[in-house]
C-alpha cells in the first residue's frame, strides 16, 4: 500500500505574530502577549522571537519576564482576531485537501495523499502552503511533511520560522537523536520517568523493550514506543471548521410550561451541564454566558453577563445564567430556554490564578472533569444533582444524546435557531 503524506503545519509565535502584523510599532521590539498585565499573577502566553532572545518562556510570570528584559512590551491578547487569521489559514489548506484537522488555533494537519497530481509533492505542497500564508495572511509557518502525524508534527518544530522540513524513511538518522520529549504526546512527567531508566533520545525509546515500557507507562508506553518506530498509522479527520467555534450553546423547550423557581433552575442546570461538558471536550473556556428565554406567547429575548473568571464549569456557567434570569424575569410562563458559553479561549491559556473564587472553580472543574469520565463509561445517569430528583418529568432527558448542542459553525443551517451566532 502506498504511504500517505501527510502535512503539519504550525504557525509560528502566532499571537505575537498577529500582534506585530497589527501594530507595526511593535515590530523589531521584544514583545509578549499575556494574561491580565495588571494582574499580580499574569502570565506570557506567547511571546516574538526578539522577546526569547532573553530567555523567556511561555507560561512564566510577566514580573520575572520584566527581570530579564526591562524593555519588554506586554499585550494583551485578542482571541476574535487570533480567529479570524485561524480561519483565513484554514480556507488556505482546504483548497488543498478536505481532510484538514486542527490542532489549536495555530497548528493543524493536512492529508494530501490524493492531492498531488494536482499539485506536486509533499515537499512542494508544504512550500507552496507556507508562501501563501507568508503573502495572503503576513505571517510566517513552519510546516512538517511526513507519512503520519507525529512525524509531521515533530517535523514542524524542529525548523523555525518559515521552513519546510521533510520526514520520510530517514528518520532513523534524522530524529532517532533527539530528546525523546520532542514526540508528541512525551510530556514532562513521563519524561522524567524515562530519563530515570536512561532513555534519553526518541531512539533509545524506539529500541527499548516495548513491554518494558508498557510496564513503566501503561497503554501509552506502547503507544510511545510505536510512535518512536515511526508506526503511527493514525488518520486525519474532518475537524478544521468544527473547531473554529465562537460560542457553544444549547437550548430547549420543555415538556411543560416552567412555572417555579425550581422548574427553572432544572432545565437551566441541565443545559449548563452539557455546554460545560461540550467546552470541556473541545478544550475551552468561556468569560461570558448567555440565557435565551422564550414565554408561552412566543415572545423572546436574550440576556449576557460576563463571568469573573474564565470557566467551564456546569456551577459557574449556571451560577451565572440563573442570575440572568432572576434580574430579567419575564411575566409569562417560560416555554424555552437556551444557555450559552460566550467569549471562548483555549483551555493551554488559561490563567493561572491564586484567588479565592478562582481556586475554588479550578476544584469544581476536577470535579466535573471526574464526573464526565464517569458518565462516560457508565452513561449520563450515573451521577445526577440533587435538585433533578425533585421533578423526574423534567430531568430526565440527557442533554447530550436528547439535545442538540449548536456550536456556531452549525448555527447557520439552524434557521429556527433564535440565538445569535457571536458572543
Ligand atoms: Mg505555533
Amino acid at each position: 500500500m502506498e504511504q500517505p503524506i501527510i502535512l503539519h503545519s504550525d504557525m509560528n509565535n502566532f499571537y505575537a505574530s498577529v500582534e506585530c502584523l497589527d501594530n507595526p510599532s511593535l515590530r523589531g521590539k521584544p514583545i509578549a502577549v499575556t494574561g491580565d498585565p495588571d494582574a499580580r499573577h499574569g502570565i506570557i502566553l506567547a511571546k516574538n522571537y526578539e522577546a526569547k532572545k532573553y530567555g523567556i518562556t511561555t507560561g512564566e510570570p510577566l514580573w520575572m519576564a520584566r527581570q530579564k528584559c526591562p524593555d519588554i512590551i506586554f499585550t494583551p491578547p485578542r482571541y476574535d482576531r487570533y480567529i479570524q487569521f485561524s480561519q483565513a489559514a484554514g480556507q488556505i489548506y482546504e483548497e488543498y485537501t478536505d481532510r484538514v484537522e486542527s490542532f489549536g488555533l495555530d497548528e493543524c494537519w493536512l492529508d494530501v495523499s490524493e492531492s498531488t497530481r494536482l499539485f506536486g509533492d509533499g515537499k512542494q505542497i508544504a512550500d507552496e502552503i507556507r508562501g501563501r500564508i507568508k503573502h495572503e495572511l503576513g505571517i510566517t509557518a513552519s510546516v512538517g511533511v511526513s507519512y503520519n502525524k507525529i512525524f509531521a508534527k515533530l517535523g514542524s518544530d524542529l525548523n523555525k520560522p518559515d521552513a519546510t522540513t521533510v520526514i520520510g524513511q530517514d528518520f532513523k538518522e534524522k530524529i532517532w537523536g533527539l530528546p525523546a520529549d520532542m514526540l508528541l504526546y512525551v510530556g514532562k512527567a513521563t519524561y522524567a520517568k524515562l530519563l530515570k531508566y536512561g532513555i534519553h533520545s526518541i531512539g533509545d525509546l524506539a529500541r527499548s523493550d516495548p513491554s518494558f515500557l508498557q510496564q513503566l507507562l501503561g497503554k501509552n508506553g506502547i503507544m510511545l514506543w510505536a510512535f518512536a518506530n515511526g508506526l503511527d498509522r493514525s488518520p486525519v479527520s474532518h475537524t478544521y471548521s468544527h473547531r473554529i467555534i465562537k460560542t457553544i450553546g444549547n437550548s430547549t423547550t420543555t415538556p411543560r410550561d416552567l412555572t417555579s423557581d425550581t422548574d427553572i433552575k432544572i432545565i437551566l442546570y441541565i443545559l449548563s451541564e452539557s455546554v460545560a461538558e461540550r467546552m470541556r471536550l473541545e478544550h475551552f473556556y468561556c468569560r461570558s454566558v448567555q440565557i435565551s428565554i422564550r414565554d408561552n406567547t412566543l415572545a423572546s429575548y436574550e440576556r449576557q453577563g460576563r463571568l469573573r473568571i474564565p470557566t467551564c464549569t456546569a456551577q459557574a456557567i449556571f451560577e451565572k445564567a440563573y442570575e440572568l434570569y432572576q434580574s430579567n424575569r419575564p411575566v409569562n410562563p417560560v416555554r424555552s430556554l437556551g444557555v450559552r458559553a460566550c467569549k471562548l479561549s483555549y483551555m493551554e491559556y488559561r490563567q493561572l490564578s491564586f484567588l479565592e473564587h478562582a481556586a475554588k472553580d479550578q476544584r469544581q472543574e476536577e470535579l466535573e472533569r471526574s464526573i464526565d469520565a464517569i458518565r462516560h463509561r457508565y452513561g449520563h445517569y450515573a451521577i445526577q444533582r440533587g435538585i433533578m430528583l425533585m421533578d423526574k418529568n423534567l430531568s430526565h432527558l440527557d442533554p447530550i444524546s436528547e439535545h442538540t448542542i449548536y456550536p456556531e459553525a452549525f448555527l447557520k443551517s439552524q434557521t429556527n435557531n433564535t440565538v445569535s451566532p457571536n458572543g
